[in-house]
Formats: C-alpha cells, sequence, structure tokens
C-alpha cells in the first residue's frame, strides 16, 4: 500500500532525494564497479580456459572500469558544484562588504553634495551676533555662548553679513 503523503508532492520528493542522495550516487557507482571488477576477478581466477574468461572480463573488468569511471565523474561534478557553491558564497560575502563600505555615513554622498559634516549645504535659518558682521550655523562654537539672532540666509545677506570662516554655513563668494 503506497504512501498517500509521498504522492502528494512526487516532484518535491523527487527532488529532495536527488539533493540527499547525489553526493553518495558517484561512491554507490565506484563501490558497484570495484564489486563487479572483484566478481570478475574472481571468475577469471576461477576459470582456466581462457575462452571461458571473457565474459568475466568484459562484465566484471570492463563494466566495472566504467561504473568506477561515471562514479569518479559524478563525484568530481558534485566537488565542481560544492566549489562553484562557495564561490558564489564569497562573492557575495564581498559584494556585501563593498556595499556596506559604500553606505558608510561617513562616506561622500554623490547625490546632495554634502559631505560628512554637513559642509556645503546651505542651512535655512542661521545665526548672528547682534552688531557682528559674520553668520553662522547652529551649534558653531563662535556664537554658542553670545546671543545670536535667527535669521535666514537671505536677511543675513541682506544685512552685508559674511559666511562664519569657521562653521560656513554659505560659500562667501555670492
Ligand atoms: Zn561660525
Amino acid at each position: 500500500m503506497p504512501d498517500e503523503r509521498d504522492e502528494r508532492d512526487p516532484k518535491m520528493l523527487w527532488r529532495w532525494a536527488g539533493r540527499a542522495i547525489r553526493p553518495w550516487i558517484g561512491w554507490v557507482f565506484i563501490g558497484l564497479g570495484a564489486l563487479l571488477i572483484l566478481l570478475g576477478y574472481l571468475g577469471v581466477s576461477g576459470e582456466a580456459i581462457v575462452a571461458k574468461q571473457i565474459p568475466y572480463l568484459v562484465s566484471g573488468g570492463i563494466g566495472g572500469l566504467f561504473l568506477c569511471i561515471v562514479g569518479a565523474y559524478l563525484l568530481g561534478a558534485e566537488e565542481l558544484r560544492k566549489g562553484s557553491g562557495r564561490h558564489d558564497h564569497l562573492e557575495r560575502l564581498v559584494e556585501e562588504l563593498h556595499a556596506v563600505l559604500l553606505t558608510r555615513p561617513d562616506a561622500p554622498s554623490s547625490d546632495t553634495g554634502i559631505d560628512a559634516a554637513g559642509n556645503g549645504a546651505e542651512p535655512a535659518a542661521v545665526l548672528a551676533v547682534r552688531g557682528g558682521e559674520s553668520f553662522h550655523r547652529q551649534g558653531c562654537v563662535m556664537v554658542a555662548d553670545k546671543d545670536a539672532e535667527e535669521l535666514t540666509l537671505e536677511t543675513a545677506r541682506s544685512r552685508g553679513l559674511s559666511p562664519c570662516p569657521l562653521c560656513e554655513p554659505a560659500s562667501a563668494s555670492v
């Protein structure tokens, strides 16, 4: 009586069986080949008449050798498959590492033109000390402990203020 569970998806079962058995098929072939050669040898040594040895040589010797070669080929193919699997794995690791290195937060960003410190982007609001001649980014040490007024960049420029050379809230050439 057949097991019904196995008939539900025979393709999956065969695929699974193929994967599980594949590494062993080579050895099975080599073992059978060795067995045939051994039987052929026993047959040959048991037959005194040369003409009667030939069938043993053909089936045992040549058949056994053939099975051994097929087994060795299957083993080699399995090794190659494993090897290429390792190779793919290494390649994927390198790609992932590369991606991680490229997406480091302090890596230069190509599309915004802003580097790690935020230099290059013009802030929407800047700070200016009353009576001073320059404007600053939020958090600049030059205005850290001073009473600074928050302005838009346009207002700071219209007042004739120049960008601080330390925090460089804007390019000085404008
Ligand atoms: Zn500053």
